[in-house]
């Protein structure tokens, strides 16, 4: 297991009764896990070819953004409804109560690009299956997924079909 996972605080019960929250902000608050966090997840990367990542909203862009900074790639926000201001395309999905949709600029995305997806963390993995099917859709090739961390038990990673997904923490 990485040395990252020292730097995960895990909340019992929030935000309700029976879920174990990963806190990422003490990862994101301590310069040296912050570095270990967004190097061991760019050496996930190792030997991809690739045009851009693409982060997710919200705290897919902590990490996406600074692994695309290190590597001198386009970064391309995957953003909530409604927050981005030219053409986007949107993909919507079930969360546990309710509906979320996600949107991206359609111009960010030229039919063959290879993108990778950064998230936190995966959980029941429907909001990265989303987001891969929405890049799908505009004719980009996803060729990775990588998090910080997965919660194994959900399987979330099952749900990504059409490209390798990598954590560099996984709970059971
Ligand atoms: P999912 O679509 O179920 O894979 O989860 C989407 C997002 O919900 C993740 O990217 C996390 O930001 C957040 N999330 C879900 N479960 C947890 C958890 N146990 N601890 C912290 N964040 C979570």
């Amino acid at each position: 297991m990485s040395k990252v996972e020292q730097y995960i605080t895990s909340i019992p019960d929030f935000p309700k009764e029976g879920i174990i929250f990963r806190d990422i902000t003490t990862v994101l608050g301590d310069a040296d896990g912050f570095h270990l966090a967004v190097d061991e997840m760019t050496a996930l990367l190792d030997g991809v070819e690739f045009d851009a990542i693409a982060g997710l909203e919200s705290r897919g862009f902590l990490f996406g953004a600074p692994m695309a900074y290190n590597l001198h790639k386009a970064f391309i926000p995957i953003r909530k409804q409604g927050k981005l201001p030219r053409a986007t395309s949107r993909m919507s999905y079930e969360l546990e109560y309710g509906m979320e949709t996600i949107e991206v600029h359609r111009d960010d995305i030229k039919p063959g690009m290879k993108i990778v997806v950064v998230d936190d963390l995966i959980a029941t993995g429907g909001t990265l299956e989303a987001a891969v099917h929405l890049l799908e859709q505009l004719g980009a090739k996803v060729v990775k997924v990588v998090c910080l961390l997965e919660l194994k038990g959900l399987h979330g990673r099952d749900r990504i079909t059409t490209c390798p997904a990598e954590t560099v923490v996984a709970y059971e």
